[in-house]
């Protein structure tokens, strides 16, 4: 990695805008996973320690602009404005704005963040309720050597997935030095995760040690695996992840393909899949990915046979009659929700006899216990993976790996299941290359 990081700038006693990624899951205003948290400590610690004012910044959610003046509906909300007759909408619009109003303040909140912070940095943080207005600025201005302040969601202001410059020049007014840490938001370029240093406003712009951590480990593992490396990959769609998968074959030995996206595959390769999700759009591409493992001399392992359902269970974790059959035998009334036993077998198998593993996306509709259990056997699987490296690229795959316990059995899990993904995918993160270069 060839970006600057905290260690590499004299922090002490300047001003220094911490992008983080404080976008805790939350339950009745209660957080309920910390891991975002204590992933940003380490940085925040060390500012602190080295004399820094640390103004921190995060958004949480997808709350609407609350902040601005005019405050914007949501994509669905706007579909059901736009359904009502004409002169209902106007009304309807107020309905949904002023609910946001209410809601958004209480439930995306940082507030709840910041308490917490300031329980573990020894009553040193502070909250400042606005993030371009008055308390920001008060709270920004008294902050001294060694504290920090956490500004409110970036989010609650259209400015900052706008990239507007004004919004931008206002934090930069905060700050000497900027910090990106939010590794989950890396891939986002947004004015606090990119513009702020595109538009030349700061100069001083470093990583903090998540980010490093972050690509040290999975760019190491990209660039320059032991092998054999083994990528698993699932989740509902194969068009979500069509780069992620030509880049990966790329470079593993064997790619493994199961959830969702492996009936498009199975369909591509002729099977009758009955009623599972299908990218009818993209058998095309399937069979060019099958063709271009063969002539990589790549192994591209899909389900050898199925849990199949009559009905996709509702709610999403009810009870559900299970069966499993081999991928030939899909009744035409009937869909498939995660991977059978003989499927489960041939993955572990491949994995356990790995150097390097990484993973992302569920094995099946693991939101049910009853259909967790292939999303299960690779967590399993690569907990057992002795003397491998061994990476969780975020989002569900994470969650299923903590839930299970084996969080400390891999090499790492990431933060952010996006930003995981386009580095899966060979991208460059606007987050990360907008940063100082090394001298
Ligand atoms: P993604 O967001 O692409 O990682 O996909 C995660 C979602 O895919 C989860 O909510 C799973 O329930 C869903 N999923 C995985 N396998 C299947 C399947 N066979 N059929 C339908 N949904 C699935």
């Amino acid at each position: 990695m060839n970006k600057k990081s905290v260690t590499d700038v004299d922090v002490k006693g300047k001003r220094v805008l911490v992008r983080c990624d404080f976008n805790v899951p939350m339950k009745d205003g209660k957080i309920t996973d910390e891991n975002r948290i204590m992933g940003a400590l380490p940085t925040i610690k060390y500012l602190m320690e080295h004399g820094a004012k640390v103004i921190l910044c995060s958004h949480m959610g997808k709350p609407h602009n609350i902040f601005d003046a005019k405050v914007k509906l949501n994509k669905k909300e706007k579909k059901a404005v736009e359904a009502l007759p004409a002169e209902e909408q106007a009304q309807a619009a107020e309905g949904y704005i002023e609910k946001a109003k209410k809601n958004d303040p209480v439930k995306l909140t940082l507030r709840p963040v910041a308490d917490r912070l300031n329980e573990l940095l020894g009553g040193k943080v502070a909250f400042a309720g606005d993030v371009t207005g008055p308390d920001a600025e008060a709270k920004v201005a008294a902050c001294k050597e060694g504290e920090c302040v956490l500004l409110e969601n970036l989010r609650f202001y259209a400015g900052e997935e706008g990239r507007d410059l004004e919004f931008c020049k206002k934090l930069a007014s905060y700050c000497d030095i900027y910090v990106n840490d939010a590794f989950g938001t890396a891939h986002r370029s947004h004015a606090s995760t990119a513009a702020i240093v595109e538009y030349g406003l700061v100069k001083t712009a470093v990583c903090g040690f998540l980010i490093q951590k972050e690509l040290e480990v999975m760019a190491d593992a990209l660039e320059h695996p032991v092998h054999p490396f083994v990528a698993v990959l699932g989740g509902a769609k194969v068009a979500d992840k069509l780069n992620v998968i030509s880049n990966l074959l790329n470079k593993c030995d064997t790619l493994i393909i199961g959830g969702g996206m492996a009936y498009t595959f199975l369909k591509a390769e002729g099977y009758e899949i009955g009623r599972s999700l299908v990218d009818d759009d993209k058998l095309g591409y399937c069979k060019d990915m099958m063709q271009k493992a063969k002539d990589m001399g790549k192994k591209l392992l899909l389900p050898v046979d199925t849990v199949i359902v009559k009905e996709f269970p509702n709610p999403i974790d009810a009870p559900v009659e299970v069966k499993t059959v081999k991928v030939n035998e899909i009744p035409a009334d009937m869909e498939g929700v995660d991977i059978g036993e003989e499927t489960r077998k041939l993955f572990a198998d491949a994995i356990k006899g790995a150097k390097t593993v990484i993973w992302n996306g569920p094995m099946g509709v693991f939101e049910n216990p009853i259909l967790a259990k292939g999303t299960i056997a690779i967590a399993e699987a690569m907990a057992e993976a002795k003397d491998a490296t061994t990476i969780i690229g975020g989002g569900d795959s994470a969650a299923a790996v903590q839930q299970l316990g084996y969080a400390d059995k891999m090499t790492h899990i990431s933060t952010g299941g996006g930003a995981s993904l386009e580095l899966f995918e060979g991208k460059v993160l606007p987050g990360i290359a907008c940063l100082n270069d090394k001298d």
